[in-house]
């Protein structure tokens, strides 16, 4: 079969059952797309021919001896950040280029007992800062709409393998929109859970009270079976929330989207630097659910303007206290001849991380230095609390809230924005994260340079389900999400 890239994962699970093809079979198309596609993609820091081709040997055998499941044998890859035992696991940084884990990421082992075969490791920025991908020690990624615009980031490996049918679906990590804003620039569907839905354990920290794992696909449902993988508790994460895990596949047709009564908040709509192919996109898809019977009310979110600067407190602060790890000593890049130990620290950081990393850790460490703790951090944890009431008191009155993922479609490479103006692109993902929501994209058409528009759409607490079915129902009656990029189409 030549096409099998273009089966979905319920596809990949059936012919795979029905022996229409082995899982060696479907590893080696995947392996030789890689082969021949990636060098203009570059989605991939690293590929595990041998380790891929063993799995799926493995997963063959085990189906031959009546243990297979749902998942057994299907391609996947991970964002390098979640730690692989024996590959090397970089998170984008030349400070970890030469660090191999000597354990795997819980996502990881949870991958492995289902089944999933490992084809390597995705390009991200570095140590998830960034919206473009193009923060990564190992070069920029290409968005495979067109190449020469980036895929978003921090997950833009993530988006870009899977809309050039490089991997079936992925893992990313969303700390401030990084599953959403890639999803959205390269016309996927991506899910950011609740806060303590998936383990973060081996997840390599950003800023550890927004982190979370989250599934990449070309769609909901798609994304549901890789949802059923990742989420559920953790002892060896104290953040990791012990509540029941739904079926998140089982559950795709409970929510209907008739009587769904989706926010709007007005302040969205009225963003400067909102892009109008964007918004119409948006409001078409929002006129499509409420043909579908969905009600459309428009909310107010008043601390909008406050989402970024708390972000930018919060996040780097975070950062700056989760990165002093990284100091030439126990793993990582260590600087060349160092003259004392104090040269040793700072020639390794200053030559191990890029300069996006050390603008952050230079913004974090001063918000929580002695004198301004309290006027930056402080604030900034009570501006926060007021962000998340602001959406609890919205889902007094709707079940979802409706919004753009990005005021964009997908910059230029190279466009080379400032910080503010880079910061500013976040401002429909942050808030998400502030307040510890779950939420997903959808893609839903193209701007007029055929570059792919997301709509979000935010949920109340561990109402994954609730997000991932009424994206299905709205997928069972659109086609957004199976239009490929011409690259995709590409045979290896
Ligand atoms: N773009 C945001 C940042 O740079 C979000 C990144 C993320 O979610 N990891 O921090």
């Amino acid at each position: 079969m030549t096409d099998l890239h273009r089966l979905s994962i319920r596809e990949l699970s059936e012919g795979l059952a029905n022996a229409q093809f082995s899982s060696r079979e479907l590893t080696e198309h995947y392996l030789k797309r890689i082969t021949k596609i990636d060098a203009q993609v570059k989605s991939y820091v690293t590929v595990t021919p041998e380790l891929a081709l063993a799995e799926a040997d493995a997963a063959d055998t085990l189906r031959k001896a009546g243990g297979a499941n749902v998942l057994t044998g299907v391609p996947i890859a991970h964002k390098d950040i979640f730690c692989t035992q024996g590959i090397k696991t970089t998170a984008g940084s030349k400070i970890l280029d030469n660090f191999i884990s000597p354990y795997d990421a819980t996502v990881v082992a949870k991958g492995k007992a289902s089944g999933l075969v490992t084809l390597g490791k995705l390009n991200m920025d570095e140590f998830a800062m960034g919206s473009t991908s193009e923060n990564s020690y190992y070069g920029a990624t290409a968005n495979p709409w067109n190449l020469n615009h980036v895929p978003g980031g921090s997950s833009g490996g993530s988006a870009a393998a899977v809309a050039a049918d490089l991997a079936p679906f992925a893992t990313g990590t969303d700390t401030g929109g990084s599953i959403r804003q890639p999803a959205s620039f390269c016309g996927l569907t991506g899910l950011k859970p609740t806060y303590g839905r998936v383990s973060r354990f081996g997840m390599i920290a950003y800023a550890s009270s927004l982190d979370q794992g989250g599934p990449m696909a070309r769609s909901a449902e798609d994304c549901a079976y890789l949802m059923n993988v990742m989420a559920g508790h953790d002892a060896k994460d104290s953040t990791s929330m012990n509540q029941t895990v739904d079926n998140y596949v089982a559950n795709l047709n409970d929510t209907s989207v008739k009587g769904l009564r989706i926010g709007i908040p007005k302040q969205y709509f009225n963003v400067a630097g909102l892009a109008e192919d964007v918004k119409a996109r948006v409001e078409e898809s929002l006129k499509k659910l409420e043909d579908m019977g969905a009600t459309l009310v428009e909310i107010d979110l008043n601390m909008t303007e406050s989402y970024v600067p708390t972000y930018y407190l919060i996040a780097p602060a975070e950062a700056s206290s989760n990165l002093q790890r990284f100091d030439g000593v126990r793993y990582g890049y260590r600087c060349e001849n160092p003259v004392d130990l104090m040269d040793l620290y700072k020639r390794s950081r200053s030559e191990g991380f890029g300069k996006e990393v050390q603008r952050r850790i230079l913004i974090g460490t001063y918000a929580l230095s002695a004198g301004y703790y309290d006027a930056y951090y402080v604030k900034a944890q009570k501006v926060r609390r007021l962000i998340q009431q602001d959406f609890l008191k919205a889902f007094e009155s709707v079940d979802v809230i409706a919004a753009p993922a990005a005021p964009t479609t997908a910059y230029k490479i190279g466009a080379n924005l400032s910080p503010v103006e880079m910061y500013l692109g976040d401002i429909y993902t942050i808030a998400v994260n502030l307040a510890g929501l779950p939420a997903i994209n959808a893609p839903v058409g193209f701007d007029q340079n055929n570059l792919p528009v997301g709509l979000q759409l935010i949920g109340n607490y561990w109402s994954e389900s609730q997000l991932l079915s009424v994206v299905h129902q709205y997928q069972q009656v659109t086609d957004w999400h199976t239009q490929r990029a011409a690259i995709a189409e590409e045979n290896a």
